[in-house]
């Protein structure tokens, strides 16, 4: 069993292929601009957090890359004090769009109790992840339909906000 499984916050938070779609199509008539409100969109979100605790979990930083921006370089670079060409050099690449990412994944500063070590100045990415606000809702669909297959809380956030809709 790989580890991010040992460390998954509820062993059946995942879901069938048809609770999959019916989730999808939901995503979807959000996206195409079905009436909600910021409000029910923050209700859900606080709901998701009830039960659900990334230090039990961090498979987003297990299995996906944040993305660096100049400024997250010169924010981490700073706090770990080190230049921003050797930080590149020790824990990034760059992707021939000119985006810099993580060399390794998992993420080289997620530590072994799953905090991350440099969280006081993580990139922007990771302090936005998992996206539960309404212009990402709109803008980004796809980041939430990926995190349909890897994130119990997106998981559990749409669960909230369909059944929040349908009352
Ligand atoms: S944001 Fe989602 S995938 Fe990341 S640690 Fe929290 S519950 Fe897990
Ligand atoms: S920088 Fe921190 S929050 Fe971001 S992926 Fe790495 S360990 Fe996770």
């Amino acid at each position: 069993m790989p580890e991010f499984m040992a460390h998954a916050p509820e062993a059946n938070w995942r879901l069938s292929p048809d609770e999959v779609v019916a989730l999808q199509s939901f995503l979807e008539k959000l996206s195409n601009g079905i009436e909600i409100t910021q409000e029910q969109v923050a209700q859900a979100d606080q709901d998701t957090w009830k039960d659900i605790h990334c230090l039990e979990c961090a498979q987003c930083c297990k299995t996906f890359t944040p993305r660096y921006t100049d400024e997250d370089i010169t924010r981490i670079s700073n706090f770990l004090k080190i230049e921003e060409s050797d930080f590149k050099k020790a824990y990034l690449l760059q992707y021939t769009n000119g985006e810099w990412v993580n060399l390794a994944v998992p993420c080289s500063f997620l530590e072994k109790d799953n905090r991350c070590s440099i969280y006081a100045v993580r990139p922007t990415c990771c302090a936005g992840f998992p996206y539960h606000n309404l212009a990402a809702i709109q803008e980004r669909p796809d980041r939430l339909q990926r995190n349909l297959k890897t994130c119990p809380a997106s998981v559990r956030f749409l669960q909230n906000l369909k059944n929040s809709l349908e009352q």
